[in-house]
């Protein structure tokens, strides 16, 4: 508290760091990072931009990182804003986008940052209640707002809704934004990018943090008609640079070309998520049917922050999350096939009664 901070500060909440300890090493499954580390070619370029260039201010428009992206998706760099991370280019959608609208529409089960975004730049929102099995109907979604926002897929949960239902979606709110937040489309989704110029409206966010192995760069990008990307433009907080720097910009661009990298850890992820999966209902788990790089899993005969207490004293992360609606699941991040395995073992163990 500080009787120097704006009326708007006392309301916000500081995000108090509790997922990345330090010292002990874990099997860390609570955070979504991707086990198999980034691109060797992204590393490379990292290492090759990280010299006396450093005295020299970054491109100011991006532009090799903005094309690349934009070619994966057989669009224009006129289409593409990247930022550090896809929460710093979110948080600039919010506000370029959704103040002095009306309320914003998203999932009372979805990313928890989508609120602190609104109370951070004083957006009206509403909490549309997912089904009992965590779907989103878009029909609930109907009526006027100030927005929506989507995470596709959704996470905790890892479900993913399919194209003709964000497209439903984008036509029953023809004159306010639709964000589409896709961390975790590269994981068996389907990216609604390709409605990108049917849709004025339609804004799809990505990150390099999951997929492409990058969580520690910060690097992350939206895709919009061009109105759009200006709009993002205006609100970036810096005159002479674009928000990243040369490692990073660097770095990304290498991984996105990186295109044989990028599907073959992927497929692994995919290949030893569904294998946990079913490790995990063999152990009578309800596990929800994920296209992500993680699970969402409850015991009907344990309580979830018991279990994430045992997994921990055996040396495993996982994530769980206090709010009524969720508080009998568990997120788990996939990781290499030996953790996971490692996952399974631990459970069967602390399910059985044995240390
Ligand atoms: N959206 C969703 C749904 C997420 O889970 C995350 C990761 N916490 C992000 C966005 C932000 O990821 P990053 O800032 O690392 O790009």
């Amino acid at each position: 508290m500080s009787r120097f901070w704006s009326p708007a500060v006392h309301g916000l909440e500081p995000y108090v760091p509790g997922e990345q300890p330090k010292g002990q090493s874990f099997i860390k499954l609570n955070t979504n990072e991707n086990p198999y580390g980034p691109s060797p070619r992204a590393l490379a370029a990292m290492a090759g931009a990280g010299g006396e260039a450093l005295r020299l201010y970054p491109d100011p428009v991006a532009a090799d990182l903005r094309r690349v992206i934009g070619e994966a998706f057989g669009l224009g760099a006129d289409h593409v804003f990247a930022g550090n991370g896809s929460d710093e280019v979110l948080g600039h959608a919010f506000a370029a986008f959704f103040r002095d609208k009306g309320p914003v529409l998203f999932a009372d089960v979805t990313y928890s940052f989508y609120p602190v975004w609104c109370d951070l730049h004083g957006i009206p929102y509403r909490r549309v209640a997912t089904d009992a099995d965590f779907n989103i109907e878009v029909a609930d979604y109907a009526g006027p707002c100030g927005g929506v926002i989507l995470a596709n897929p959704n996470a905790p949960t890892g479900i993913a809704l399919p194209l003709s239902e964000v497209e439903r979606l984008l036509r029953q709110h023809p004159d306010v934004v639709v964000l589409v937040d896709e961390a975790y489309v590269d994981f068996g989704a389907e990216s609604a990018a390709s409605l990108i110029a049917k849709y004025d409206n339609l804004l799809v966010v990505q990150t390099l943090s999951k997929s492409r192995s990058l969580a520690g760069l910060r690097v992350g990008f939206a895709l919009g008609q061009p109105h759009l990307i200006e709009g993002l433009v205006r609100i970036k907080d810096s005159f002479n640079s674009y928000p990243l720097g040369r490692v990073a910009l660097a770095g990304a661009t290498a991984a996105i070309e990186d295109r044989a990298w990028f599907e073959q850890t992927r497929a692994r992820v995919m290949a030893d998520r569904d294998a946990m999966a079913g490790g995990l209902q063999a152990l009578g788990f309800k596990v929800l049917p994920s296209q992500t790089n993680f699970l969402f899993a409850s015991h009907p005969g344990r309580d979830a922050a018991d279990l994430l207490a045992e997994l921990r004293q055996r040396g495993i992360l996982v994530r769980h999350f206090r709010s009524e609606k969720i508080r009998d699941w568990l997120r788990i991040s996939v990781g290499t096939a030996e953790e996971c395995q490692a996952l399974v073992t631990a459970m069967g163990g602390i399910l059985a009664g044995k240390d």
